[in-house]
């Protein structure tokens, strides 16, 4: 959804309201398409002194997978955006600054960017998983396997030699 300044230059209020659901789901990120579901985005455009101004959220469920047992996972994930905007280059990267080009905010674009800014860079299907078996691929959440795994670290022999004491 696109809105324009002169929209909102000329609505009653100098304010534009947004409330829709956006379709992300052919973006891919890493090889892998995590947002399959839809997008709720609300907020409003409105004008301060001449300056626009956008503040608005976007939620959804984004689908991953364990980054221990690789099992999916989901979870939701909300971002809030406040900007004004300025179609002056020159305070193009400012903080709280959106430089537009034309007259058009593309809310799309806008919130889809807060969303990646917020995605989880770690999800695991419970604090406590696990984990794959590094010998045998096995996940050990559904049991353990036998293998024998990891040697004892030398210094936390050690120290348990210590507190056997
Ligand atoms: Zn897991
Ligand atoms: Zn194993």
């Amino acid at each position: 959804m696109k809105i324009s300044l002169k929209e909102v230059n000329s609505s009653a209020e100098q304010r534009v309201d947004f409330d829709y659901t956006a379709d992300f789901s052919s973006e891919q990120v890493m090889g892998e398409y995590p947002f399959k579901g839809p997008f709720s985005i609300k907020g409003y455009v409105a004008l301060k002194g001449d300056a626009g101004y956008l503040n608005g959220s976007i939620e959804g469920r984004v689908f991953t997978s364990c980054a221990r047992c690789l099992k999916p996972v989901d979870y939701v994930c909300r971002a809030d955006a406040e900007y004004y905007i300025t179609d002056d280059i020159e305070s193009d990267g400012m903080d709280d600054l959106l430089y537009i080009e034309s007259d058009e905010i593309d809310l799309d674009e806008i919130f889809f960017q807060e969303l990646l800014l917020n995605m989880k860079s770690t999800v695991l299907c419970s604090e406590d998983c696990k984990g794959l078996c590094p010998v045998c691929g096995k996940n050990l959440n559904d049991g353990d396997c036998g293998c024998t795994r990891k040697e004892i670290d030398p210094r936390l022999s050690k120290l348990a030699e210590l507190l056997k004491k």
